[in-house]
């Protein structure tokens, strides 16, 4: 079969670019390995209970795509006010931690404020010298370092530190300061307002996009081999010969299928995600917590039913939990355990306190930014503009963005293929 752009995966980047090619009058086909298009982006039920791939929220203002997503795509959005919390050492601190001083102890905050005004303010040449140079060490210490090296599995001076200043807020000495004796009131960082479905949870999105191009997408195919030279894709099902290719399945998996090695920089950061059904409301208030704490083996868990009641029956609560750890590792993670350590740190408590518990091991959660990936990364992709094809979305040009991103990419992308 011939196509002038095959499109490979079905998630938010795949399905918008189809989208974006539909009202342009051009050709596509998309190629999806599972029963169902959305990728990570899906809402599934589990007995009364929705819930995510872990808690997916749309943190975006741009106006584009609230607009596609409200009045093209018919989905009721509402807008919420974060409620984030980090928990370090048994203090419920608001997030960002570094702008909250003022709910630590006496002794934390002395820590924070020496460190922040010891700091050296070299350019920093990584993520570790990153936070040193703008939170100090204090603050390095009671949650950036733990929070990070739990999150990405690797040594932070490996990691660059050119895509920090979007995802985390930083401060200046007045912001710190007024921090240490005051509450603050202002919203910081990039998420401080974020958008999610009335009903449904965020596959409601994935799923009317995907109704939206269900005449142009192949469900259920698996992809054999990619000939780059002679333009075409195997599938279990037959051949597809493309004029353009736009790959958003996972980078590694795209080079293999290609016939090419996957470099060392290429790597990802899986994460286990236990979605967890309460016979009772959580009864705390907040959105979702960060937990720097080593010994517990989450990094961060969030509470669906204070982002949206329709996750779960009235006087219910669900929660999602997620652990990080190398792909091959995801393994170790026992429910068993996050749940005497969500009974340690007085999130839940009874034998009866839990109704339901789903677990999902996403392989490639977080392609980690090491330094030299962008430079290799920014490379490859000119090398397959020349052989007609583009690499789209967070797993397909492995780069840490969100739905939102992959949505803008794609309407750019498509404007010019
Ligand atoms: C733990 C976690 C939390 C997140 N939280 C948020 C959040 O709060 N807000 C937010 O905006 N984003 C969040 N994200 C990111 C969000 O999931 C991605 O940005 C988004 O899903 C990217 O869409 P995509 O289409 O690029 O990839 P995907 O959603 O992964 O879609 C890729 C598709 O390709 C298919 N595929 C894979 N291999 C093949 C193959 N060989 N052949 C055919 N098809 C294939 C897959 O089945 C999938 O349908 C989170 C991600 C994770 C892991």
């Amino acid at each position: 079969m011939n196509v002038p752009v095959l499109i490979l995966g079905g998630g938010p980047a795949g399905l918008s670019m189809a989208l974006f090619l539909k009202d342009r009058g051009v050709n596509a086909v998309v190629l999806e390995k599972s029963g169902r298009a959305g990728g990570l982006a899906g809402s599934f039920r589990v007995g009364p209970y929705t819930f995510d791939h872990s808690g997916h929220l749309l943190h975006t203002n741009n106006p584009e795509v609230l607009d596609l997503i409200r009045n093209r795509l018919h989905v009721p959005l509402h807008r919420i006010d974060r409620r984030a919390v980090c928990l370090v050492d048994g203090r419920l601190v608001p997030f960002p931690y570094q702008q909250n001083l003022f709910f630590q102890t006496p002794e934390r905050v002395g820590e924070a404020l020496k460190g922040f005004f010891e700091r050296r303010k070299a350019a920093p040449k990584n993520f570790h010298d990153w936070i040193h140079a703008t939170c100090g060490d204090g603050v390095g210490r009671q949650f950036m370092y733990p929070y990070n090296s739990k999150l990405w599995n690797i040594d932070l001076r490996r990691m660059s530190a050119d895509w920090v200043p979007r995802f985390i807020p930083s401060s200046g000495a007045a912001d710190i300061l007024k921090s240490a004796f005051l509450k603050q009131k202002d919203p910081w960082g990039y998420n401080a307002v974020f958008y999610y479905p009335k009903r449904g949870g965020m596959g409601t999105v994935a799923g009317r996009l995907a109704a939206s191009v269900s005449d142009r997408t192949i469900l259920n195919t698996s992809i054999r081999s990619i000939d780059l030279n002679r333009r075409v894709v195997r599938t279990d099902a037959g051949e597809w010969r493309y004029e353009r290719l736009v790959s958003t399945i996972p980078l590694p998996q795209f080079l293999r299928l290609a016939g090419r090695a996957v470099p060392d920089v290429c790597r990802a950061t899986g994460v286990t995600v236990f979605n967890v059904g309460l016979r009772k409301s959580f009864y705390r208030d907040f959105h979702w917590c960060y937990v720097p704490d080593p010994t517990a083996p989450f990094y961060r868990f969030g509470v669906y039913s204070n982002i949206s009641p329709s996750s779960a029956p009235r006087g219910c609560g669900a929660l999602y939990v997620e652990c990080a750890a190398p792909p091959d590792r995801l393994g170790r993670f026992r429910f068993s355990d996050v749940r005497r350590h969500l009974e340690r740190l007085g999130f839940i408590s009874g034998k009866r306190a839990v109704d339901t518990v789903h677990r999902l091991d996403i392989r490639h959660a977080y392609p980690i930014p090491l330094i030299g990936l962008a430079r290799w990364r920014d490379g490859l992709i000119r090398r397959l503009q020349r052989r007609g094809v583009e690499l789209l979305g967070r797993f397909g040009a492995w780069r840490y963005v969100a739905i939102s991103d992959v949505i803008v990419e794609a309407k750019e992308m498509a404007s010019r293929l």
